[in-house]
C-alpha cells in the first residue's frame, strides 16, 4: 500500500503563489498588507496539502472509518481532513477554496459511514474566477469559464 505523506514541504514565496491574500479565505479586495492578513489568520503556509485533498476524492463511496485511519496514518495532523469533510451532509460546504485559487468539492460522512459529495453538481464549469491573473483549478481541473469583472460588486 501507498505510504506516502498526504502534504508535501513547498517554498511558497519561491512558486509565487499567494501574492493576493495568502490565505484560505476569499480574495480581499483591499490587499494593501496581505502577509500580515495571512499572518494572522494563522495561516500555515509551508505545506500543501493537495495529495490529501486528491487522496479524499479519490475515496468516495468508500467506508469512511478505513480512508480515515489511513489519512490519519499519512498525515502530520489530522485537522486539514476536516477543512474537507464534514460529519453530515447539512453541515458540509459545497466547495472549500485552499490557498488562493484552488477548489476541492465538500464532503461528508454519511449515516452508513460513506464518504460523499456535498455538491456533485458544483465542477470547474460551474464555478468563476475570482480574478484574471491566477490559474483556478477545481479538484485539480482548471475552470472553464474565464474572469468576468463585470460580475465584481
Ligand atoms: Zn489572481
Amino acid at each position: 500500500m501507498d505510504k506516502k505523506p498526504l502534504y508535501r514541504k513547498v517554498n511558497t514565496r519561491a512558486r509565487g503563489v499567494f501574492h493576493h491574500s495568502g490565505g484560505d479565505y476569499r480574495h480581499q479586495r483591499n490587499t494593501k498588507n496581505p502577509d500580515a492578513i495571512g499572518m494572522k489568520r494563522g495561516v500555515e503556509r509551508g505545506l500543501d496539502y493537495t495529495p490529501l485533498f486528491k487522496f479524499l476524492l479519490s475515496k468516495v463511496g468508500k467506508p469512511w472509518s478505513e480512508v480515515h485511519s489511513e489519512a490519519i496514518s499519512r498525515l502530520d495532523k489530522e485537522a486539514p481532513i476536516y477543512w474537507m469533510v464534514s460529519e453530515n451532509n447539512e453541515s458540509a460546504d459545497d466547495y472549500i477554496r485552499v490557498g488562493e485559487n484552488s477548489y476541492y468539492s465538500g464532503l461528508y460522512v454519511d449515516s452508513n459511514d460513506t464518504l460523499h459529495i456535498a455538491a456533485p453538481e458544483i465542477g470547474p464549469e460551474t464555478l468563476e474566477p475570482c480574478c484574471k491573473c491566477c490559474t483556478h483549478t477545481f479538484n485539480g481541473v482548471i475552470f472553464t469559464k474565464k474572469f468576468n469583472p463585470g460580475k465584481l460588486s
